[in-house]
C-alpha cells in the first residue's frame, strides 16, 4: 500500500484522556478513533490488524470443530424475558424501541439468540453435539468505558456456543476450546495465563479466564510461583474445608447463625420463596454492603436455602463501586446481572452471616470477624478474596504471588440454565425427551488487540510481532524528490509485493525525520530505509523491535524478509 494515498493520519501529541500506552499508540498511530466515550472506529492499518487476530481466532475455533455464523445483533426483548436476563442484565443492555414501541436490545451477548435457533432446529440427539461461532460487534452500555480498545461500549467479539446430550461432551468440547484459546493467545504473541474464574450465579460449574499479565489490568490474579494454580481473585469466598485453631482470638464474637424468620423475611422481601433461593442482592450492615450470590443448595437451621451460596462481604466504600463489582463479577455470561432494584437493608440480622465464612453450621453459630488462616486453619479452600501473597496456594504447592491481568477471553460451562428456561430439548436414543447441556466461549477480540499493544510497544511506539502485524516490511524513501531514491524505492516495493510480501511503501513527501517517527510509531517489525546510498543500491534494513540495523545490497532484501 502506498501511504500517500491511505487514510493513516499520526499525531505528536499524546490524546489527553487516553491513560494507557495501548490506547494513546493506537490513536496517535492512526489505527483507531473515537466517536463517542467507548466507541471507535477502526481505521485502514487498525482493519488489517484486527483481521489478522481474528484470522488467528477462525482458524483455531474450527480446527476446535466450531463453524462460524452471524446472529442478528438487533435482538427482541422477548428472548431476554423468556431467560429473565431482561431485568437481571441491568443497565449494560443497550435497549431501543422500533417504531411499533416494540423492544430491542442491542446484543450484548447471543445466548438467548443462539438458543432459540437450536431448540427450533436441532430434535435428536443425533445432531449432538454442536458447536458455532461468530464474531461481530457487541454493544454493553459500561458504566465506565476507559482505556480504550479494553472496556468499549461496542467491541468486536468472538463468542462461541455449544450444545450437548452428557455432561462428558460438554467437558470434551470445553477442553478442545480451552486448547483452541491457548493457541490463538500463543499466536498472538501474548503472555498470558488461564486462570479460574467465578462461577457465581451459574451455579458452580467450570469457569476458566484468560488473563492477559499487564499491570493495567482491571483484575488481580492470584497464582503459585510453582505449580499451575491461577484464579482471579474476583472469586466469591468459599471455605470449604476448615479447622478452629487452639486460642480464640478476642475479636472473633460468636454470633447466631441467621434463624428461619430472619430467612422468611429476606425472601419475602426479595419475593423468592426460601426453596427457590435468592438471587444476587446486597444488604447493608453498619457501614459495609454484603453481598449473598446464589450458588449450590445450602442448609440453615434446617432452613433449606436452594441456591443460596453464602453471605460474603465486599468491604468497599459506596453502593456505587458495589453495584460494579456485582456487575463486572455476574453481568455478562452469568444470568444474574446488576440487580434491578438494590435496596439497603439495615435492620435484619444478616450480618451473622458477614465475615463468618468460617464456622458456618457450628452447632447453630458463625464466627464474626474471622480471620481465614489465623483463627481457623484452612484445610481447603477457594477462597480467594481473603488470599494474600505469601499464603500457600490452594493447591499446596508453592505460595501465591499477584498479578494483574486483562481478561481477554471467557470459557463457560452453562449446564442446562438457559435450555431449561427456553426449553431447549432433544430426544435421547430411547425416544426420550432431555434437556440440553450448553457451554459458551468468549474472546474480546478488539480488547485482545490492545492488549498486545500493551505487551509489546516501547519509547517510540508499537512493536508488533509478526503475526499480527498490519503489514511485514515498512520500505520509506527517505527523499522522493532524488530520482534514483524514488526508482529504487518503487522497485523494491514492486518486487516485495511480487513476492506476496506485505508492504507499507511510505512514498510520501515528507522530512526524513517525519518519516521515522511515524514508523516508528506504526510498528510494522521491518523496515527499509532508501537514503544516501540509494544510488550505489545500498539500503538500510532494521528490526524494529530490536533497533538491530544493517546496510544491505537492495537485492538481498527479499532474503531477509522471507
Ligand atoms: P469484564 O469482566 O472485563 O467486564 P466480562 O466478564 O463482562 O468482561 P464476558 O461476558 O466474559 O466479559 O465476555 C467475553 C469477552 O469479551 C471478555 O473475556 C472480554 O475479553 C471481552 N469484553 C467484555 N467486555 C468488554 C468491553 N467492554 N470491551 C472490550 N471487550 C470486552
Ligand atoms: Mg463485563
Ligand atoms: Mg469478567
Ligand atoms: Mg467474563
Amino acid at each position: 500500500m502506498r501511504q500517500s494515498e491511505m487514510l493513516l493520519p499520526t499525531l505528536r501529541e499524546t490524546p489527553a484522556d487516553a491513560e494507557i500506552k495501548s490506547h494513546q499508540l493506537l490513536v496517535r498511530a492512526g489505527y483507531i478513533r473515537q466517536i463517542a466515550s467507548g466507541v471507535y472506529s477502526f481505521l485502514p492499518i487498525g482493519r488489517r490488524v484486527l483481521r489478522k487476530v481474528e484470522e488467528i481466532v477462525r482458524e483455531e475455533m474450527e480446527k476446535a470443530g466450531a463453524h462460524e455464523m452471524l446472529m442478528a445483533a438487533l435482538q427482541p426483548a422477548e428472548l431476554w424475558k423468556e431467560t429473565g436476563r431482561w431485568d437481571t442484565f441491568g443497565p449494560e443492555l443497550m435497549r431501543l424501541h422500533d417504531r411499533h414501541e416494540r423492544e430491542f436490545a442491542l446484543g450484548a451477548t447471543h445466548e438467548e439468540v443462539i438458543t432459540s435457533i437450536v431448540r427450533d432446529e436441532v430434535k435428536s440427539y443425533k445432531k449432538l453435539p454442536l458447536t458455532v461461532y461468530q464474531i461481530q460487534n457487541k454493544f454493553r452500555d459500561e458504566k465506565r468505558p476507559r482505556f480504550g480498545l479494553l472496556r468499549g461500549r461496542e467491541f468486536l467479539m468472538k463468542d462461541a456456543y455449544s450444545f450437548h446430550d452428557s455432561f462428558e461432551s460438554l467437558d470434551g468440547t470445553y477442553q478442545r476450546i480451552f486448547d483452541a484459546y491457548s493457541n490463538i493467545f500463543r499466536r498472538c504473541g501474548l503472555n498470558f495465563r488461564a486462570v479460574i474464574a467465578d462461577s457465581g450465579a451459574m451455579g458452580g460449574k467450570d469457569t476458566h479466564e484468560f488473563m492477559v499479565l499487564s499491570e493495567v489490568g482491571e483484575d488481580t490474579i492470584a497464582y503459585s510461583d510453582t505449580s499451575r494454580y491461577a484464579a482471579n481473585i474476583e472469586m466469591a469466598p468459599v471455605i470449604t474445608e476448615y479447622t478452629k485453631s487452639e486460642a480464640e482470638p478476642k475479636d472473633m464474637e460468636k454470633v447466631e447463625t441467621p434463624d428461619q424468620k430472619t430467612m422468611q423475611q429476606v425472601a419475602d422481601y426479595l419475593g423468592h420463596t426460601l426453596e427457590e433461593g435468592l438471587k444476587s442482592i446486597m444488604f447493608k450492615v453498619d457501614d459495609r454492603f454484603v453481598m449473598v450470590v446464589t450458588r449450590g443448595d445450602h442448609e440453615v437451621n434446617d432452613v433449606k436455602l436452594k441456591n443460596l451460596y453464602d453471605a460474603s462481604l465486599i468491604d468497599l466504600a459506596s453502593e456505587e463501586e458495589t453495584k460494579e463489582v456485582i456487575g463486572a463479577g455476574f453481568g455478562s455470561l452469568g444470568p444474574v446481572g446488576v440487580p434491578e432494584k438494590v435496596e439497603l437493608i439495615a435492620d435484619l440480622a444478616v450480618e451473622t452471616m458477614v465475615n463468618t465464612t468460617c464456622g458456618a453450621n457450628e452447632e447453630g453459630y458463625h464466627y464474626k470477624n474471622v480471620t481465614p488462616g489465623k483463627d481457623f486453619t484452612v484445610d481447603k479452600y477457594a477462597d480467594l478474596r481473603f488470599i494474600k501473597e505469601g499464603d500457600p496456594s490452594p493447591d499446596g504447592e508453592g505460595t501465591i504471588k499477584f498479578a494483574r491481568g486483562i481478561e481477554v477471553g471467557h470459557v463457560f460451562k452453562l449446564g442446562k440454565f438457559y435450555a431449561e428456561k427456553m426449553d431447549a430439548s432433544y430426544l435421547n436414543d430411547q425416544g426420550k425427551s432431555n434437556t440440553m447441556i450448553m457451554g459458551c466461549y468468549g474472546i474480546g477480540v478488539s480488547r485482545t488487540l490492545a492488549s498486545i499493544v500493551e505487551q509489546y510497544h516501547d519509547e517510540d511506539g508499537i512493536t508488533w510481532p509478526a503475526n499480527v502485524a498490519p503489514y511485514q516490511v515498512h520500505v520509506l524513501t527517505l527523499n522522493p524528490k532524488k530520482e534514483e531514491q524514488a526508482a529504487l524505492g518503487e522497485e523494491l516495493y514492486q518486487k516485495l509485493l511480487a513476492q506476496g510480501v506485505e508492504v507499507l511503501y511510505d512514498d510520501r513527501k515528507e522530512r526524513p525525520g517525519v518519516k521515522f517517527a511515524d514508523s516508528d510509531l506504526i510498528g510494522i517489525p521491518l523496515r527499509v530505509t532508501i537514503g544516501k546510498r540509494a544510488g550505489e543500491g545500498i539500503v538500510e534494513f532494521k528490526d524494529r523491535a530490536t533497533k538491530e540495523q544493517i546496510e544491505l545490497e537492495s537485492d538481498q532484501v527479499i532474503d531477509h524478509v522471507k
